[in-house]
């Protein structure tokens, strides 16, 4: 299948972001590779349908031209962070692990929420109708991630369960040097808005507004992570920080949660959506 190529200032890699983990952002959406002391290097989410050839061309710049990674770890499956990913495990052939409870979506059956884009905050939020709301179909090629809160092929990581963005959403933590991978749990780009995205300066949003449907377990889930007193954060938006300074920070907008990240106005924001 013919693809629209991205152009190549599209594509910005996120080097050293912490000992053994590199990412690339491809569109608006960011994709990471974690590294492991034993060998070998694991893939977290996949971005945009269109990514896959960037991804893959850029894991063999960095690891070399027969790489593959040992697993690939998806936080949800919305659709701008499983795009790509069966065409990879096509080229791979490697395990992909993602909560129980995104596997409704991950197995085709169920749809998310309708995205909402009466939260306002820009471009993104006005066009959001447009995104799908199906995930990729992946029966029979995921798995669960354990119970006992170990990430597969990631010794001394562990993932947080952080519903409210999507059911089965997960953040991936590395304890030694509290390096967080929050997924969409939180943004360092107000990502309802186009140009804040294209601009790329680092600040703590809460998660995508248009596309969360559970805005009470979302403020829990950032209550969670800031408890883990994170050093250095690389979310799924936006660009990573790292600093004594990012604990401090998430801490205020895990406590002013309301203010910085729930909408003034939106069809999910004082109840539950009904599930699709
Ligand atoms: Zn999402
Ligand atoms: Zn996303």
């Amino acid at each position: 299948m013919d693809k629209i190529p991205i152009p190549f200032y599209e594509v910005t890699p996120l080097d050293n972001i912490a000992p053994g983990i590199k990412g690339i952002r491809v569109l608006f959406v960011n994709v990471f590779a974690v590294s492991v002391p034993s060998g070998g290097w694991t893939l977290i989410d996949t971005g945009l349908h269109l990514a896959a050839g960037k991804i893959k061309h850029w894991a063999e710049s960095q690891f070399g031209q027969s790489t593959k990674p040992n697993a690939i770890i998806l936080t949800h499956g919305h659709f701008d962070h499983v795009g790509a990913v069966k065409d990879l495990i096509d080229t791979w052939n490697v395990p992909v692990y993602a909560h129980r409870d995104e596997f409704p979506y991950l197995t085709g059956h169920a749809k998310y929420p309708p995205p909402d884009p009466s939260v306002g905050g820009g471009l993104m939020a006005v066009m959001s109708p447009l995104y799908p709301r199906t995930s990729a179909d992946l029966q029979g090629k995921v798995q669960a991630l354990p119970e006992d809160g170990s990430v597969p092929t990631l010794p001394g990581w562990i993932y947080i369960h952080t519903p409210g963005h999507a059911p089965g959403h997960v953040s991936l933590f590395r304890t030694e040097d509290k390096v967080l991978l929050p997924g969409d749990a939180f943004c360092t780009t107000k990502q309802e808005s186009f140009l804040a995205v294209a601009k790329q300066r680092p600040e703590l949003h809460g998660p995508p507004a248009y596309y969360t449907p559970d805005w009470k377990a979302a403020g829990e889930s950032v209550q969670a992570l800031a408890r883990l007193c994170p050093y250095t954060v690389a979310p799924g938006h936006g660009l990573p920080m790292s600093g004594p300074e990012v604990a401090d920070q998430l801490q205020r907008l895990a406590m002013e949660f309301e203010h910085f990240a729930v909408p003034d106005h939106g069809k999910y924001v004082h109840r539950q959506a009904p599930t699709a």
